[in-house]
């Protein structure tokens, strides 16, 4: 059978290995398993938003509120937005999903950084989009702008802090970015890791609101999955002017959040305390990951998110994902990236201590 050519061009997905098939490939027990690869928060979610689901389960035989009235209003008041300027995704997966089919065509061009969230990619050339990336694998401005004069794209993503590499732009900088692009162009300001950012420096906190109100072309994303614990009830948003928003509730499948993760979203936006705990939890932790860096004279991006990127020089980084993997830690290799390097993602301190006792023992074997 022949399917859209522009599929062959691509590679599954490669997501972050789930614990139950590290234990059945390594027969390894599940509490023997840690899973450092996904940036998930591993301090799990408040206490209060797994107490609303249980409530929420009474009602779980009627569809969700599709007007989804009550997390967008939590959101607007969050972001000092109307609800008609937010809508909610399956993740913000599908939010950039429905974006980049609202705006792009057939061969028209995105226009992206070298090395980024690789699901940009994936939605784009499901539509035969024409894919243009930075030379440069982090994000840089003036290469974007240079290539924006050259390729006329119909969507840029900016992903800040990004995933996989970790850095982080200063919002000025985008500010004076988005001043020089066309108000036609759809910009697509990925903040999946911003609550970290803005907390490490508050020069890399972008302020949705402000930013939509200053320009009509851009789109925020944020998710729920991150630092507020619910990457298992794939919950997302994307914040614009009405407009986009119009467009994309065009594409929008009915119901496509359920009630449960409707119900956790709204619960988690309100435990700051928590959010607060482990954003200051991660950075500290990071540091110990800094320090081995610094002692082993490994490469590692500054990072802005909930994860550490270390490019690993003569190390192959499937050797060293495969043989941690063996010793029951789950990390992510960017080999699929075509780099070589792993990311990590900032556990707990236990789990940050196993890992890098595993570390030093694989570099001093090595
Ligand atoms: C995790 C992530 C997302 C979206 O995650 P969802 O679980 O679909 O909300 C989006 N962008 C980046 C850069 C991410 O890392």
């Amino acid at each position: 059978m022949k399917f859209n050519e522009a599929l062959d061009l691509l590679q599954v997905y490669e997501a972050g290995k789930p614990i139950e098939l590290v234990v059945r490939e390594y027969c390894l027990k599940a509490h023997e398993v840690i899973k450092l690869a996904s940036n998930e928060n591993p301090y799990g979610t408040a206490q209060k938003v797994r107490d609303c689901m249980l409530h929420a389960l009474t009602h779980v035989h009627f569809y969700p509120d599709d007007s989804m009235y009550e997390l967008k209003k939590s959101l607007a008041e969050h972001f000092h937005v109307v609800p008609e300027e937010i809508i909610i995704g399956a993740g913000s997966d599908q939010v950039i999903d429905l974006a980049i089919r609202a705006k792009c065509k057939k061969n028209d061009s995105i226009l992206m950084a070298g090395i980024t969230f690789a699901m940009y990619e994936i939605y784009g050339r499901a539509i035969g989009a024409n894919i243009v990336r930075t030379q440069n694998e982090q994000h840089n401005l003036d290469e974007f702008k240079a290539l924006y004069k050259k390729h006329n794209p119909k969507v840029i993503f900016i992903c800040s802090p990004n995933n996989p590499l970790g850095e982080a732009l200063e919002v000025n900088d985008i500010v004076q970015f988005l001043q020089e692009i066309d108000s036609e162009v759809l910009v697509v300001i990925d903040g999946a890791y911003q609550e970290y950012a803005a907390f490490k420096d508050r020069k890399m906190k972008i302020v949705p609101t402000e930013i939509i109100k200053q320009f009509p072309n851009i789109l925020y994303l944020g998710t729920f999955s991150k630092v507020y614990g619910l990457g298992g009830m794939r919950i997302g948003y994307g914040i614009a002017q009405k407009e986009i928003i119009k467009y994309l509730y065009k594409l929008r499948p009915p119901f496509n959040v359920t009630t449960l993760s409707l119900v956790a979203a709204n619960q988690a936006l309100k435990e700051q305390d928590f959010i607060e705990y482990s954003l200051k939890n991660c950075f500290e932790q990071m540091g110990c990951y800094e320090d081995f860096c610094q002692e082993r004279g490994i490469e590692y991006i500054p990072s802005y998110a909930n994860f550490i990127t270390m490019k690993l020089g003569k190390v192959n980084s499937t050797t060293l994902s495969e043989w941690l993997l063996s010793q029951g830690v789950i990390v992510r290799n960017l080999a699929s990236y075509n780099i070589n390097a792993i990311r990590i993602t900032i556990g707990t301190q236990e789990h940050n201590k196993r890992l890098l006792l595993l570390l030093k023992e694989f570099y001093e074997t090595y």
